[in-house]
């Protein structure tokens, strides 16, 4: 196994691991530990190149530095990434040698769950390292994130209904949702029990007819939800929905969704504020999962009802966010930004 160091301006550790025997080529970027060590998934992907590879964790794992500060997980921003494809690629043998790999850099990098990768790969890793979050709760583990992170979505869309009208209730508030997956489908039914108006669509038809016939849904077709007319539009499904063809469609008066990396681009957060729509940062918004594994590196372990504790911060955090985008005249993105950095230059003065 070979593992050597890749010099990238701005982040504490980058390395690669090649390892004839398993196959394994992988990355692993450690962007900052100012406040803890850093915590990110790991990814497989059939990248063309390692720059691509390269590009994607470095790019990842920043974002986590962000996300983790605001959330206050006491966690920094880490990721790492496997070149291979995930239908052919995998085996015991590479994620035992992704486990030492992991295990070789002393804890400064924890995994976790992420594209293509699953609980049984994420178990052979654990046989090699400690490393490890995210695995069954019958193992003493934090378990599936995904009920956590629909959980602080609704907390968070609380204070996007107050920054709209006054008041937290979300009742009478008409809400759509693109993608009822895990988050969204979880978030669509409480919603709905907080009396929320709720509007539902996913390319996943059989999903929407069910989640419809159960719960009493409106349904959108795809490519039309953009422009029902709604309190919130949230996005639950894929990254970049928000862009220059979009924007001009949307007749809502807030996004605030789950999904990764809304903004095709980052001007496009100026382009919706333009526009008097209020952005709920899908960084700030989405952290519920984050938050409910930080809890299980704690030294007393895993403790759900202190989990839920810290989602519930997510209220705060948006407020924060809200109060800052309003007195400095910036977006929402820009005042998430500000907010992590002033955590970040807080965390290098004070110990961890
Ligand atoms: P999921 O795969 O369970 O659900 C996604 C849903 O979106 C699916 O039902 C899929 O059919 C649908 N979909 C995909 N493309 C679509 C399109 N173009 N139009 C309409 N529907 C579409 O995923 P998830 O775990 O619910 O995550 C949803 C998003 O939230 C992802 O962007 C994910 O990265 C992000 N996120 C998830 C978590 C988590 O804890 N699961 C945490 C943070 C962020």
């Amino acid at each position: 196994m070979e593992i050597t160091e890749i010099q990238v301006d701005g982040y504490e550790k980058v390395v690669r691991c090649r390892d004839q025997k398993s196959g394994l080529h992988a990355l692993i970027a450690v962007h900052d530990t100012t406040l803890g060590p850093s915590l990110g998934g790991m990814r497989m992907w059939p990248y063309a190149s390692e720059d691509e590879a390269l590009f994607d964790v470095l790019r990842l794992s920043k974002g986590m530095t962000y996300k983790s500060a605001v959330a206050e997980t006491g966690l920094g921003g880490g990721k790492s990434v496997i070149l291979g494809d995930p239908k052919t690629d995998k085996s015991e043998e590479l994620f035992r040698a992704m486990g030492k790999f992991i295990e070789s850099q002393g804890g400064i990098y924890i995994t976790a769950e992420d594209m293509n990768i699953g609980i049984p790969d994420l178990e052979i890793v654990q046989t090699e390292t400690k490393y490890v979050t995210g695995l069954s709760r019958s193992k003493g583990s934090s378990g599936n994130p995904s009920p956590y992170t629909a959980e602080g979505c609704l907390i968070g869309l609380r204070a996007v209904a107050e920054e709209l009208d006054g008041d937290t209730s979300l009742a009478g508030k008409k809400v759509v949702i693109q993608g009822v997956g895990a988050v969204g489908g979880a978030l669509a039914i409480m919603l709905k029990e907080e009396g929320a108006h709720v509007t539902i669509c996913d390319i996943n038809e059989e999903r929407v007819n069910q989640l419809a016939a159960e719960h009493g849904f409106d349904v959108v077709a795809d490519g039309d939800h953009m422009s029902v007319e709604c309190d919130i539009y949230s996005p639950c499904a894929r990254g970049a929905g928000i862009n220059d063809e979009t924007i001009p469609q949307l007749k809502c008066r807030a996004i605030a969704g789950c999904a990764n990396n809304q903004m095709l681009e980052s001007r496009h957060a100026a382009d919706v504020r333009a526009r008097g729509i209020l952005y709920a940062p899908d960084y700030v918004l989405n952290a519920g999962g984050i938050i409910n594994v930080s809890v299980e590196l704690r030294p007393g372990g895993y403790d759900e009802a202190y989990a839920r504790e810290r989602i519930a911060r997510i209220y705060h955090n948006l407020k924060k966010v809200f109060e800052i985008s309003r007195r400095d005249d910036i977006t929402t993105s820009e005042a998430a930004l500000r907010l992590a950095r002033e955590r970040l230059d807080a965390g290098k003065v004070a110990p961890k």
